[in-house]
């Protein structure tokens, strides 16, 4: 028997539990770690909400969670109820699966105003996630600025844009879509450093937005380079510059603006006590492929500004911790003995959800060629007794199912569920 501790129920600690059924069957015992009551991480608080679809992967990792071999350990924070020396002690190997929650600084004066907010917290305001319910995002003091090229930004952009019947069927939570309501921002400006040729948004995502119902994507065609030039781009790359082109040669109008301004970097932010603008430094691509600023500036108002730069793995206490990438030191997932890392808290925050698939079926492999089986360790019983001691009340899969069955009989009519947005609220579903 082996006995494995996964730190994170989000994708990649579900793909290393599935991972680890597959390579050892019915000889190891899995404990998924998770600090919220609620399981699926990125899956519940990070993908889109109006994106249900991709939401849909949480019934394989309930699967798993159901088997005898997985167990869910809810409400358990590791690091205060629980120190990673105490789990290494108690289990043969422990997977860090924590993913990378915490925003990559923007760094520029004035990113400390009121106004400014970095995506993990304003995707997960408006995912219902409970570190940020309070947010209080100012969606009322004139337009919005977006950074970043990303698909996070896009998904920024187009939650602000849609009007509120184009939520039906998402499980936006209840408090944003209260606050998207009021909203009366007119230009919403998506920042890339550099040109369409480089953004990481994927084609599927720029796409939609050529169909919000009160939103026009706007494209400076003089932007765009050569159509010529797309044939060297890669097929995926080159879908999404195609929505580019068509965005240019839009001739219609609504009435929300979201305007895709290339070139462009922010300098600072500006205001009185509150963000009121961006300085932007207008860039160009130098003949080596680099950033170089032109020496024009320009300002764009903006009393909300989201910055979708990419995020960082929060360090553990004792855990090797790379501070330039901004995750867990490892050689291919190793970090040290008895001790691994997967998905973004290995590789960092890029690839798709299904990435992090082969990962944890690659951490799996791992952990069976680095560690006997039968070491004596005894996993989970020492856990609960450590727990217990402690007053750590665990939350079960099943609990977290009586939390789910609450959610969804709140749910508004058409939504899938209501997210209890406190952790209180979904502990007293359990009272
Ligand atoms: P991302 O794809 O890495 O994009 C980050 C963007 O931020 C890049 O355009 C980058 O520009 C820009 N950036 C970085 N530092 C900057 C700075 N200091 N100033 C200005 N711009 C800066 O990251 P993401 O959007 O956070 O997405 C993370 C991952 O999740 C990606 O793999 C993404 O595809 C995935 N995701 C997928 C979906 C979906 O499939 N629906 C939705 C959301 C996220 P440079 O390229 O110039 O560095």
């Amino acid at each position: 028997m082996r006995h494995i501790a996964i730190i994170g129920s989000g994708p990649a600690g579900y793909y290393s539990a599935e991972g680890c059924q597959k390579t050892f069957g019915d000889a190891a015992r899995v404990d998924i770690i998770d600090r919220l009551p609620v399981p699926y991480g990125l899956i519940r608080s990070g993908v889109a909400p109006d994106h249900q679809s991709i939401k849909g992967v949480a019934r394989r990792y309930e699967t798993v969670a159901l088997s005898d071999t997985v167990r869910f350990v809810g409400n358990v924070t590791v690091g205060s109820d629980v120190s990673i020396g105490e789990l290494l002690d108690r289990y043969d190997a422990v997977i860090l699966a924590t993913g990378a929650p915490a925003d990559k600084p923007l760094g520029v004066p004035g990113d400390g105003l009121p106004g400014v907010i970095g995506s993990a917290a304003f995707v997960g305001w408006y995912n219902g996630h409970p570190d940020f319910a309070d947010l209080d995002p100012p969606l009322t003091r004139g337009d919005a600025v977006v950074i970043g090229a990303g698909n996070v930004a896009l998904d920024v952009a187009r939650i602000l844009a849609k009007a509120e019947d184009e939520f039906a069927g998402s499980d936006i939570a209840a408090h944003a879509l209260g606050r998207l309501r009021e909203t009366e921002l007119a230009t919403i400006t998506v920042l890339s450093r550099r040109g369409p040729q480089q953004i990481a948004m994927t084609p599927k995502e720029l796409g939609e937005l050529a169909h919000l119902s009160r939103a026009l994507p706007v494209v400076d065609p003089s932007d765009l380079p050569s159509p010529e030039s797309d044939a060297a781009l890669d097929p995926g790359l080159r879908k999404s510059i195609a929505h580019l082109r068509a965005f240019a040669e839009r001739k219609d109008d609504k009435p929300v603006h979201i305007v895709f301004d290339f070139f462009a970097r922010p300098l600072r932010i500006e205001g009185t006590g509150v963000a009121e603008r961006v300085i932007i430094a207008r860039t160009m691509i130098d003949d080596l492929g680099n950033v170089r600023d032109t020496g024009d500036t320009y300002a764009v108002p903006a009393g909300l500004v989201v910055s979708c730069i990419g995020y960082r793995t929060p360090p553990i206490a004792g855990v090797p911790y790379d501070e330039k990438l901004g995750r867990f030191a490892n050689v291919e997932g190793r970090i040290a003995p008895g001790l691994y890392a997967v998905g973004w808290a290995r590789r960092g925050p890029t690839g798709t959800i299904g990435t992090n698939r082969p990962d944890g079926f690659a951490i799996a492999e791992l952990i069976a060629a680095d560690i006997p089986a039968d070491s004596g360790k005894r996993g989970r019983i020492d856990l609960d007794e450590l727990l217990a001691q402690r007053g750590v009340e665990i939350v079960t899969f099943r609990d977290w199912q009586k939390i789910e069955a609450a959610e969804v009989a709140r749910a508004r009519q058409g939504a899938p569920r209501e997210k209890f947005a406190t952790i209180d609220e979904m502990l007293a579903v359990l009272l």
